[in-house]
């Protein structure tokens, strides 16, 4: 069964949410909408302090093409436009918006109406009314951003060079991260609106063909693909074995066409363009349906009180997501091998948000350190060929061209390194340093 060649660890899937529907969670009284919850310029406030707002409503443009609008994802009044705190504790701008109660009532029903429309077959000839260059600006004006957690506005990735069109579309449903469910209840619940996704994001970007890469451990979202695909279609489905990080960009485009992208080279310069299957959801949702992305499947896991994949509105706040957690718990945003711990639980959930996992208090103890006994297990598990003992050398003593040599920017941050370490040393966390360190030296 295919994989990418080089590194890569088993850790233990706890995925105890699998098998779990996708459930809807309430709408939330109160949003708060970061301006920048993408990868490039924030998006510029277009409603002010006051102003009535409908679900679904554009309310922060875009500020150029690397960017991505916000819009809202409940109907009532902005309260405020400022700073608040996000999960990690920093201070970001947002928009905030309280419901209105009426409106409120109405967005539930429309709400319930649209995820049953989603289960019924659709109007496919509606995406053949639309050119490339209308795709791609509908895809832009909803605001849709990769979810697979990097949250890069998905029209740059469809929008090739003249002459350049990608030869093969690969749709990323891995779900590498452990614990993490929300792609697998997407793909078992809506698989043919995800495939109508994928033909629309064919025609925005020109692929001919494309590719669904999704780990062995999946069979009931592989069964799920295979009853939506006609075989006629030009969109096939590799499944691959089970091995951390297989969603990673680089490690799924070797595993999918046996091809590896050069160090820093991207997915284009193997003629590929890689987009995560919820991103393929919502793209549908978009263009065949008008709903722009104001809300995401994410995985409630761990020692969570209430476990589960849930459609969740953007901007409701953790804690109205999780409900009352005690106050030893450590919450991750995301899954353990690349999530970040959330130090303020009001911080909304985002469009970049999979998965809240709760770990108990006895499970976030912190190993201390010990040396390193040059054992290279690290080197082994680092699926991009480096050596993380040396990485982080380089970031503990401040050794910026050593580490710039040492191919630090080629460092995906997966955790394996960690992971696998006996010695129990941080080593993604001194890389990290070190990576910021030679990109702010590059500028
Ligand atoms: S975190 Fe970076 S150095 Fe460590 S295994 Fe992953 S890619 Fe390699
Ligand atoms: S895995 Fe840990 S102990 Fe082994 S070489 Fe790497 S840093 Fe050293």
């Amino acid at each position: 069964m295919k994989t990418f060649r080089i590194g890569g660890i088993h850790p233990p899937q706890n995925k105890l949410t699998a098998g779990m529907p996708v459930t809807v969670l309430d709408l939330p009284r109160r949003v708060q909408l970061p301006l920048q919850q993408h990868i490039g310029r924030p998006a510029v406030p277009c409603v002010k302090v006051g102003d009535t707002v409908v679900r679904g409503q554009m309310v922060a443009r875009a500020d150029g093409f690397v960017s991505a609008p916000v819009h809202a994802s409940i109907s009532g009044r902005v309260k405020a436009i400022g700073p608040i705190m996000n999960a990690a504790g920093y201070s970001i701008p947002a928009i905030e918006i309280e419901a209105d109660e009426e409106a409120h009532r109405a967005d539930d029903v429309m709400r319930k109406a649209q995820i049953e429309f989603d289960t019924r077959p659709t109007d496919r000839t509606l995406s053949e009314r639309h050119t490339p260059e209308e795709l791609r600006r509908i895809i832009a004006d909803s605001g849709i951003v990769g979810l697979g957690g990097a949250a890069f506005p998905s029209t740059v990735k469809l929008s090739p060079k003249a002459g350049h069109e990608p030869e093969l579309l690969i749709i990323n449903a891995c779900e590498c991260e452990p614990y993490l469910t929300c792609d697998d209840a997407l793909i078992r619940g809506y698989a043919p609106r995800i495939a109508e996704g994928i033909e629309l994001m064919m025609s925005a970007c020109g692929a001919r063909r494309a590719v669904i890469g999704i780990e062995d451990n999946k069979p009931e979202a592989i069964a799920a693909l295979r009853r939506a695909l006609d075989p006629a279609w030009p969109i096939s489905i590799a499944v691959l074995k089970t091995k951390y990080p297989q969603g990673g960009e680089k490690q799924l485009v070797e595993a999918v066409t046996g091809r590896r992208i050069p160090s820093g080279g991207l997915p284009s310069d193997v003629g590929a363009v890689v987009n995560n299957v919820a991103t393929a959801f919502a793209v549908y949702a978009a263009v065949l349906c008008g709903r722009p992305l104001i809300e995401r499947v994410i995985t409630v896991t761990g020692a969570a009180p209430v476990r589960g994949n849930f459609l969740v509105a953007v901007g409701t706040s953790i804690s109205d997501v999780l409900g009352s957690v005690p106050d030893d718990v450590k919450v991750v945003v995301g899954g353990p091998m690349m999530g970040s711990s959330a130090v303020n639980l009001q911080a909304p959930v985002t469009k970049a948000t999979s998965g809240l996992l709760v770990l108990a208090a006895g499970e976030t103890r912190r190993l201390t350190p010990d040396p390193c006994i040059r054992c290279a297990r690290c080197v082994e598990a680092c699926p991009m060929g480096l050596e993380p003992y040396l990485l982080s050398t380089c970031g503990r003593l401040r050794m910026w061209p050593e580490a710039a040599e040492a191919r630090v920017l080629d460092c995906i941050e997966c955790g394996s390194c960690s992971y696998i370490c006996p010695s129990s040393r941080p080593l993604l966390d001194y890389i990290r340093t070190a990576k910021s360190a030679v990109k702010t030296l590059n500028k």
